[in-house]
């Protein structure tokens, strides 16, 4: 273990080395992956991190095309690979802008953010995967395993033989999970999780804060709080529902950020994912549109 001048942190597991960003990965910063076989070496999500100091490789696969996933891309002139549903965002940083379907002016600083802040450049060149892609490094092989849902194209990777499952953005923080974007969906997700939660594994590593968990046993409690945040969501939504509610009241109240969290992307999010657990709940008959755009529990 290791601080490198670039700032992350190298730490093995088995072959794979973790490189963990500033400020233990925690967003604009990430964790990524360099792991190495007899023939070949990739690096899987290149970060903030990494944009100084970035150690060589053969290749590149990214697990989404969200920005603190690719921004320490510029450092690699090798083949990048990405699940197909993400070679669009993938493709320049306006592509990456449009995907999130921002209002104009939060789109504006968005696209400044994701230039400058992240250095982010698109790749039209980068090369598409599918769940059960396999990369073979001489000894060593790494596997696509799709868990969409985050975004539609977010993949997580199984290195072999090591047994190192990365979840990338599946990162079990207290936050929850996301899927605020226009591509998220709350049903993949869930059914992602329940995908992570099978896979045996000796470690399974985040792109974020949480690091690397060792053992399935204490993976697998994680999973379950971080999964409990969905159901937070719906039981607070269901309360505030006690009274008829528009989408727009539920965006003030809040089901994702707390109440300091300021942003462009805050309102947007917050409607997305409001309408997803609407949707959801209104086919179970738990909320019923009591007038057209009134939303009231059952
Ligand atoms: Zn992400």
């Amino acid at each position: 273990m290791g601080t490198h001048p670039a700032g992350y942190t190298e730490a093995d597991y088995g072959a794979v080395r973790v490189l963990t960003g500033a400020e233990r990965g925690a967003y604009p910063y990430a964790n990524s992956l360099l792991v190495r076989g007899t023939g070949a070496s990739l690096v899987v999500d290149p970060s903030l991190s990494l944009v100084e100091g970035a150690p060589p490789a053969d290749l590149v696969l990214v697990s989404h095309a969200h920005e603190d996933h690719i921004a320490g891309l510029g450092s690699y002139d090798v083949p990048v690979h990405a699940h197909e549903r993400e070679l669009r965002a993938l493709s320049s940083p306006a592509a990456l802008v449009a995907s999130l379907d921002l209002p104009s002016e939060a789109a504006a600083e968005a696209d400044t953010a994701m230039r400058e802040r992240f250095h982010v450049r698109g790749r039209p060149d980068a090369r598409g995967f599918e769940d059960g892609t396999v990369f073979d490094l001489g000894g060593r092989t790494v596997t696509v395993v799709h868990l969409p849902g985050h975004t539609a194209g977010h993949c997580g990777f199984l290195v072999e033989p090591d047994g190192f499952l990365f979840v990338a953005d599946v990162d079990l923080t207290s936050f929850g999970p996301y899927y605020g974007d226009p591509g998220s969906s709350l049903e993949e997700f869930e059914s992602s999780i329940r995908r992570c939660r099978e896979i045996d594994a000796r470690w399974y590593g985040t792109a974020h804060q949480k690091g690397v968990i060792e053992g399935a046993e204490e993976f697998r409690s994680r999973l379950d709080a971080y999964a409990g945040v969905i159901r937070r969501r719906e039981e607070a939504l269901l309360e505030f529902l006690a009274e008829p509610r528009t989408v727009e009241e539920i965006v003030g109240h809040r089901l994702v950020y707390r109440p300091h969290v300021r942003g462009p992307h805050v309102d947007p999010v917050e409607r997305r994912t409001a309408r997803r657990h609407l949707e959801r709940l209104t086919a179970q008959e738990r909320v019923t549109e009591t007038a057209p755009g009134r939303f009231r529990a059952v």
